[in-house]
């Protein structure tokens, strides 16, 4: 997989046939229902093994996984907690070009539409884990740049739902293959229901 910076497929399928996506991710959603020490655990003997594909496994529970669980809305938990923990790969997407630290830098922006019934999200992300295989993504905006940390929200976009390319960058063997993609996105529609 460090050689040709592909994950394999059969890989991709055990994590999840084993229960490794959604480990803090509720029954109710298709999870394991654990906690966070059993993700601690996973992670770290996944490590042993490959720490590529440990740090893939991280990202997509105990970020993308937990920020939907703790902070989702009960509708958006129903729509993609159990295509997180059964199907898909998520990317938590934050950094940027310039801001990484200061994450409050950011400077993509979410414009609602004239009517108020979707927003467009527009930016550029780096370093953004499990990119390339991701279908789910939480994506950091600001509504309104003016506004500092307070006008940052998250919006969870289904690839099927956005424009976007990725583009690959150089090899980073901590990171492996999942985790050295550069993601530069274009622009985002999505309705509320979905942001
Ligand atoms: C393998 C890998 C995977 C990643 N995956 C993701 C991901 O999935 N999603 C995502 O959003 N981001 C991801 N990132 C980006 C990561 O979050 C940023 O690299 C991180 O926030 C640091 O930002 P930076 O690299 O721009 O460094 P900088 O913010 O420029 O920091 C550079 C150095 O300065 C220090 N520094 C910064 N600010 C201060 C300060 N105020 N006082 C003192 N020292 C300071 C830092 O400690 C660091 O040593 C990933 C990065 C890596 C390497």
């Amino acid at each position: 997989m460090d050689r040709t910076s592909v994950m394999n497929q059969g890989i991709i399928q055990g994590l999840f046939d084993n229960g490794l996506m959604g480990i803090e991710i509720p029954e109710e959603y298709g999870g394991v229902g654990a906690g966070f020490t059993t993700a601690c655990l996973c992670i770290e003997e996944l490590a042993k093994i490959d720490p590529s594909v440990s740090a893939g496994v991280d990202v997509h529970n105990t970020v993308v996984n937990n920020t939907l669980k703790f902070w989702g809305s009960d509708e958006l938990k129903e729509e993609l907690m159990p295509r997180l923990a059964t199907q898909h790969f998520g990317s938590f997407c934050l950094s940027e070009a310039g801001s990484g630290s200061d994450a409050f830098s950011l400077q993509t922006k979410a414009t609602a539409s004239p009517d108020g019934s979707y927003y467009t999200v527009t930016g550029n992300k780096m370093w953004i884990s499990n990119a390339e295989h991701a279908e789910i993504f939480l994506v950091f905006a600001s509504i309104d740049l003016s506004l500092g940390y307070k006008g940052i929200t998250c919006f969870a976009i289904p690839k099927e739902l956005g424009a976007w390319k990725w583009v690959r960058t150089r090899t980073n063997s901590a990171s492996g293959p999942a985790a050295r993609a550069l993601w530069l996105s274009t622009t985002w529609r999505c309705l509320p229901s979905t942001c």
